[in-house]
């Protein structure tokens, strides 16, 4: 009865200090990608070169702020390198301080979580207290020059992270400047609603071999599901805007020759690409009534509890989500959907005709919005809105522990593009009752 991994966690290793030279190769992972493992039969891959419909407001001002810690250099360096994108793109970064209440965009400078972004308006689904981007300051470390450093020392491999450590303690720190410049631009990218350029369809052949997914599990402690993500996903067409694949994109990997079957390779690029700059100036115009494609867009916004209740009298459970949502101008199909899981996170599988959610055991209901409004669920009294789901259909799940999701999926029915998942979220472990007569 079990079906993928939903709440399947992309745990990215920044480097092994064993490949002091694969520093620059530090891969970055989008946050969504952990959700969108679970994929259902009647889903669409939602990642793309761009997400349009992830794109933000043109002419909006970002409120961006960092988390704590990072070095007063290294935030400068964000702030500097991240604004490359505004000489091209009708859209404002505005670095605010650390403690403002509300930001669209929160940084975190670490160590041991990877690069990464939310994607565009993905970053409105984490919660004020997280962060919707991570810099692995490990990663920026000049790791040759470290390198040398311990092997001058006399010391003889297997160097480890303690060799590292010992050495940084001895001075200021070597940072790769150029690096920091480049893995800053490609998160931004992301932060605005750029995906992976190789993910260009028929872009890369890629030889699947074993040695490939072995290099990407030593380099970045990556499962094969993780590469097959990562780096293999293929994108639909309709993502490209038009535009034709450009290997100079900042927001390509760097491709060796023995991954592909033609031989073909991408060095690292360190600069936005003239395609990088042509695509971010289309997605956000300086005259945003020149916005060459509208699709339909919505936005989950002041996301409260997600409760659920044991109706006695119905025998079924009562599914309560707070939240609002924000539609444009564009008008697509909204349905929320709740779904069981077991406490692992698998979903429970049906083949019943109803409350049945592409094979999934789901309560569901299309919501009916309009254009540019914002309609609000059970943030008051009136109006309470739920889900139901009759437990009597499914005694299976008498006395179970499960979890209980909520999800947001839209319909952009004009561009045959279906179950884009906007919006998820999920309760802890909770017991349903005992049959009871
Ligand atoms: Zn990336």
């Amino acid at each position: 009865m079990l079906i993928r991994n939903f709440f399947f966690l992309i745990f990215f290793l920044p480097f092994s200090f064993l490949k002091a030279q694969e520093i620059t190769s530090v891969k970055c992972t989008n946050q969504l990608a952990p959700v969108l493992f679970g994929a259902r039969k009647d889903t669409i891959s939602s990642r793309g070169m761009a997400d349009n419909y992830k794109t933000w407001e043109p002419g909006m001002t970002l409120l961006i702020k960092f988390m704590p810690g990072g070095s007063r250099f290294l935030r400068n360096q964000v702030i500097v390198h991240s604004r490359e994108w505004e000489k091209f793109a009708n859209i404002r970064f505005k670095f605010v301080p650390d403690n403002t209440p509300f930001t669209h965009i929160r940084i975190k400078l670490g160590e041991g979580l990877g690069h990464n972004s939310a994607v565009g308006t993905d970053a409105l689904q984490k919660e004020q207290k997280d962060q919707t981007m991570n810099f692995d300051t490990l990663g920026f470390i000049d790791g040759d020059y470290y390198l040398a450093k311990i092997k001058e020392r006399g010391i003889k491999p297997p160097f480890t992270f303690d060799h590292l450590k010992e050495e940084l303690k001895r001075g200021p720190v070597r940072w790769q400047l150029k690096e920091i410049r480049r893995v800053v631009i490609h998160e931004f990218g992301h932060a605005l609603g750029l995906l992976h350029e190789q993910s260009y369809p028929e872009a890369i052949k890629w030889k699947k071999t074993d040695s490939i997914y072995q290099y990407y599990m030593k380099t970045q402690g990556w499962t094969k599901q993780q590469v097959d993500f990562n780096v293999f996903e293929v994108n639909n067409i309709f993502y490209s805007n038009g535009y034709e694949y450009d290997p100079k994109s900042i927001m390509h990997y760097a491709v060796h020759p023995w991954e592909t079957e033609d031989g073909f390779s991408v060095k690292t690029n360190y600069e936005l690409s003239e395609g990088d700059k042509k695509i971010i100036a289309a997605l956000y115009p300086k005259q945003p009534s020149l916005l060459s494609r509208i699709v339909p867009k919505i936005q989950v916004t002041g996301v409260g509890n997600l409760s659920v209740y044991y109706d006695t009298q119905r025998d079924g459970l009562l599914i309560v989500p707070s939240l609002a949502i924000k539609t444009n101008q564009r008008l697509g199909e909204v349905y929320f959907v709740a779904r069981v899981a077991n406490p692992e996170g698998f979903f429970y599988l049906t083949d019943t005709e109803l409350f049945n959610w592409g094979g999934t055991l789901a309560t569901y209901m299309k919501i009916p919005v309009f254009p540019n409004t914002t309609r609000i669920f059970n943030q008051n009294k009136d109006n309470p809105f739920y889900l139901f789901l009759p437990l009597y259909l499914f005694p299976q799940l008498y006395g179970k522990e499960v979890r209980i999701t909520f999800e947001v999926f839209m319909n952009d029915v004009m561009n045959n593009h279906l179950n884009k998942l906007v919006f998820q979220s999920a309760t802890n472990r909770l017991s349903l009752p005992a049959r009871s007569y």
